[in-house]
């Protein structure tokens, strides 16, 4: 009976552990995730061609540009 109950001990132990570890793995890997979307999200500007987050980019008619001065010269182009 004793014995029953230190196994049962371990192996709740184990369970919970395991538990732990699975859930720390899970947040590792969403972190690593979510670290490398922002390098993804790179657009180029039609006018000049150099890269540039997407947020910090200016989008006019399905064109990226880097700052407005390269939308005005490209709209001026046309
Ligand atoms: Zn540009």
């Amino acid at each position: 009976m004793n014995r029953t109950f230190i196994f049962l001990l371990i192996l709740g132990i184990v369970w919970v552990l395991g538990r732990k570890y699975l859930i720390a793995l899970r947040q590792k890997k969403n972190q690593s995730v979510s670290a490398t979307q922002p390098i993804e999200m790179m657009v180029q500007c039609a006018f000049c061609g150099v890269y540039l987050l997407k947020q910090e980019a200016i989008t006019v008619d399905q064109k990226v540009f880097c700052c407005e001065a390269h939308q005005q010269a490209s709209r001026e182009q046309q």
